[in-house]
């Protein structure tokens, strides 16, 4: 039995990334009674073309907390302005904080090859901040962790660089058909506020329509009907033990490597 926690905090940038890349997944942790928080650097203040900043900070805040209620998680914001995240010791510090206070034994966040700015700047501080929750000399109200928590990144928007680049294989896909796929899209309905953001910003007509089929692109890639897809932070500073790849271990899928590169060498 793993000695990480069955505790999972989720940070990312704004409201409704946690719902859009990793809801499924969080929806089957959920249901095998993790405590999962889901924590956002920003209340998505620039996400309206109708509302202001202010007031649409408080509309996001509370479709984030609902979408995160609806499957009994608990939402955190750190209330940095949306566009305008810098990495800097106090957000670190904030981050390590919560980190600890959750006592959690799993992190996700964003890729650091996302399209979006807020998304790598978040990556960069959730990564340096995971890094010291264990050490004792960081200056921070809670106690520091036993172990340092096993970190994941989630898929980054058609899993390509912010280049459009083809983005590295992912570490696993999540099989995330049927009940999850439906938690997912209830989570992500509770965001209301972003389907007329994303047709005027993106040109998308459903926006989650959209990323139910961008999740059923990536289950044509394993034979399932929806997926999401992870990576695991395995080049050092952190446990390489495969948590989630265990727990969740019948919902795991790889690609055959002839699928990857179009060839077929072993
Ligand atoms: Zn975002």
């Amino acid at each position: 039995m793993s000695r990480h926690p069955k505790k999972l905090l989720i940070i990312q940038a704004h409201p409704d990334d946690a719902e859009a890349w990793c809801a499924g997944t969080l929806a089957l942790l959920a249901d095998k009674g993790w405590n999962i928080t889901i924590a956002t650097m920003t209340a998505g203040g620039m996400g309206s073309y109708s509302m202001n900043e202010r007031k649409t900070v408080s509309v996001r805040q509370k479709e984030a907390a609902a979408a995160a209620g609806a499957i009994g998680a608990d939402y955190y914001c750190f209330n940095r302005r949306d566009g305008y995240l810098f990495d800097d010791e106090a957000i670190r510090i904030e981050v390590v904080t919560l980190i600890r206070r959750v006592k959690a034994g799993v992190v996700i966040t964003h890729p650091p090859f996302d399209y979006h700015n807020d998304h790598r700047i978040t990556h960069d501080i959730v990564d340096a901040a995971t890094m010291v929750s264990t050490l004792p000399n960081v200056p921070s109200d809670e106690d520091p962790l036993l172990r340092t928590p096993v970190f994941y990144h989630e898929m980054p928007m058609n899993l390509t660089d912010f280049l459009g680049n083809p983005v590295p294989e992912p570490h696993f896909f999540m099989d995330i058909s049927g009940k999850p796929m439906k938690m997912k899209m209830e989570m992500l309905t509770h965001h209301k506020s972003q389907q007329d953001l994303m047709r005027q910003m993106m040109g998308m007509e459903d926006f989650f329509g959209e990323m139910k089929r961008f999740n059923a692109e990536l289950g044509d890639m394993i034979g399932v009907e929806h997926a999401e897809c992870y990576w695991q932070h395995l080049g050092g500073g952190f446990p390489r033990e495969p948590i989630i790849q265990d727990e969740l271990s019948e919902y795991i899928h790889h690609r055959k490597k002839q699928d990857i590169t179009g060839d077929t060498y072993e």
